[in-house]
């Protein structure tokens, strides 16, 4: 039997999103990019952790063990707020199908608007792309969720805070755009965390529709 994808090679893996038999190339290749694997797939399941595994060495080696104590001392002191936030960038990357080019776009307007508020002055800086400027509108959001809010109590963050995790991100975002030639690796990746969307689009019984 030959792979339904590169009508080349054997097919020996099952896919679950085609329902029939593909070739470990494309399933390798073309795994949560071109096809839309359900979170029970192993053979997604195991990409992805390989992915996760193989970024944090790259960067260790790349920028020192101390990128990534800083990263888990921000991370610790307030990890609702990753969390909401990569919330936002998943939701964004399901809705819309953005780009790591344009999270960083995002997020660099983030930190210019935060760094011109901490002069005092509030101005919202803004992007050519509507969705650019919409994702880092939410993204202040949660920032002022835990910024201004008295009831958020001991979660309560600092402007530096706020900037200083914003920056993690991007150094972050940025870094697999070095790596890796796949434009939406970081958003991928970062899905595989938050499979609540995928579960909900499979019960409701639709057919995944591939391009
Ligand atoms: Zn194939």
């Amino acid at each position: 039997m030959k792979c339904i994808l590169c009508e080349q090679r054997k097919a020996k893996r099952y896919c679950p999103a085609k329902r029939t038999y593909i070739c470990s190339v494309c399933c390798g290749e073309k795994r949560g990019v071109e096809i839309d694997c359900p979170l029970d797939c192993p053979y997604y399941v195991e990409g992805q952790s390989y992915q996760q595994t193989k970024a944090t060495r790259q960067r260790v080696k790349k920028e020192g063990v101390q990128s990534y104590i800083r990263r888990a001392e921000l991370y610790n002191r307030n990890p609702e707020i990753f969390a909401q936030i990569e919330t936002v960038l998943v939701d964004f990357f399901r809705r819309y199908n953005i780009k790591d080019e344009d999270l960083t776009t995002a997020l660099d307007l983030v930190i210019k608007t935060l760094d011109t508020e901490k002069k005092g002055i509030f101005y919202e800086h803004k992007a050519e792309s509507k969705i650019v400027n919409e994702l880092s509108g939410q993204l202040l959001a949660v920032i002022r969720t835990f910024k201004d809010r008295a009831e958020v109590g001991q979660g309560r963050i600092s402007i530096d805070y706020a900037i200083d995790v914003v920056q993690e991100f991007l150094k972050e975002v940025k870094f697999y755009r070095e790596i890796e030639t796949n434009p939406q690796t970081y958003l991928i990746n970062i899905s595989g965390y938050y499979p609540d969307k995928a579960v909900e689009s499979r019960s409701s019984g639709g057919l995944i529709i591939t391009p």
